[in-house]
């Protein structure tokens, strides 16, 4: 996960929720990937630090388990760094070039098409081979995506075969997808929630923020007054919200509420917000408390930063005698 800012609620229903059951079911390596971070955000380099920290907490806080799964910082383990350089050298350009993601990704550097091609950077174009040299690293089975991020697992597929096929070795498995279920969470503007369109809730978020945020939410567009009935099916924000929040027969109460117009949206979504409330109330008190020892949160990094070390090690050094390139070094 990328160091861009605290998570949110998108985050946490889209992703971390998947993590935390397969935590007991796999030998999960979880990453924040903060060169990934600089590939697009080299501006604002000074804040990456702090970004780190942030996701730890909200990783730590609603369960992430460092006792079971290698919780871990990228740039603590510079062997990705070479295997990154090692397998660009075997990576054809074109590879590179026809990955729909990059190009998305450029196009959200800048609104004007030539000034987003002036930002993109080497290392961004490069971010697919050091995608798979993170995945590759731990030798990676199954890697949670959604359905659009299967492009990325192909690439490392191709890459993981090529150097196999190249050096006539069996080492790199070939990642698959674990495909997840990842409900589409939208923001209080009704586009997809991001912490770059300012339409998110954040996990550490306090309760007077989320009434705050979710009483701007967009509802149903053509209820004009509070005595006509709503229309759940039109409402865009928090019937959606109802949906993954609460139970069938609390659902279904709200439906009736609305489109008998015995509710308001204002009502309504402040009884959302109450809901929202309750069930981050553990996990945002756990955060506050964590983030009053930085020390002993950093040392459970730490900590897995030597775990993830040792194996990166191995490795590396194996991939460098595969290649026969370890003349030099020993
Ligand atoms: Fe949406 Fe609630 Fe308004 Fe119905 S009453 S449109 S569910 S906000």
């Amino acid at each position: 996960m990328r160091p861009t800012g605290m998570l949110h609620i998108g985050h946490y229903y889209g992703t971390l929720l998947n993590w935390l059951k397969f935590q007991s079911e796999y030998d999960c390596f979880y990453s924040i990937v903060d060169w990934h971070a600089l590939t697009t955000k080299y501006e604002e380099s000074h804040q990456i630090k702090q970004n780190v920290f942030e996701v730890l907490l909200d990783w730590l806080s609603v369960g992430i388990n460092p006792e079971i799964a290698t919780v871990y910082l990228q740039s603590a383990i510079p062997e990705i760094a070479v295997l990154h350089l090692l397998l660009s050298m075997i990576t054809p350009q074109n590879w590179v070039e026809r990955e729909p993601t990059l190009k998305d990704m450029i196009k959200m550097l800048a609104k004007d098409e030539t000034q987003a091609l002036m930002r993109a950077t080497y290392g961004l174009i490069g971010y697919p081979v050091l995608m798979t040299a993170d995945i590759l690293m731990f030798k990676g089975n199954l890697v949670p995506v959604g359905k659009d991020q299967e492009s990325h697992l192909e690439f490392a597929r191709d890459v993981a075969r090529k150097f196999n096929s190249l050096y006539k070795v069996d080492y790199f498995p070939e990642p698959m997808p674990k495909f997840t279920q990842t409900p589409l969470i939208k923001g209080v503007d009704g586009q997809k929630m991001g912490k770059s369109f300012d339409n998110d809730i954040k996990i550490a978020d306090t309760d007077a923020d989320t009434v705050s945020k979710i009483t701007k939410a967009i509802t149903d567009r053509t209820r004009q007054t509070k005595n006509q009935p709503g229309h759940t099916d039109l409402c865009e924000v928090p019937y959606p919200l109802y949906k993954i929040l609460v139970d069938e027969n609390s659902l279904g109460k709200v439906k009736e509420e609305c489109e008998s117009a015995k509710i308001g949206c204002l009502d309504c979504k402040k009884q959302l917000a109450g809901v929202l409330n309750d069930t981050f109330r553990e996990i945002r008190h756990k955060r506050s408390e964590l983030a009053k020892k930085p020390d002993e949160v950093l040392k459970i990094l730490d900590h897995g930063n030597k775990a993830a070390s040792k194996i990166a090690r191995q490795t590396l050094s194996d991939v460098e005698s595969i290649m026969g390139f370890s003349v030099f070094s020993k």
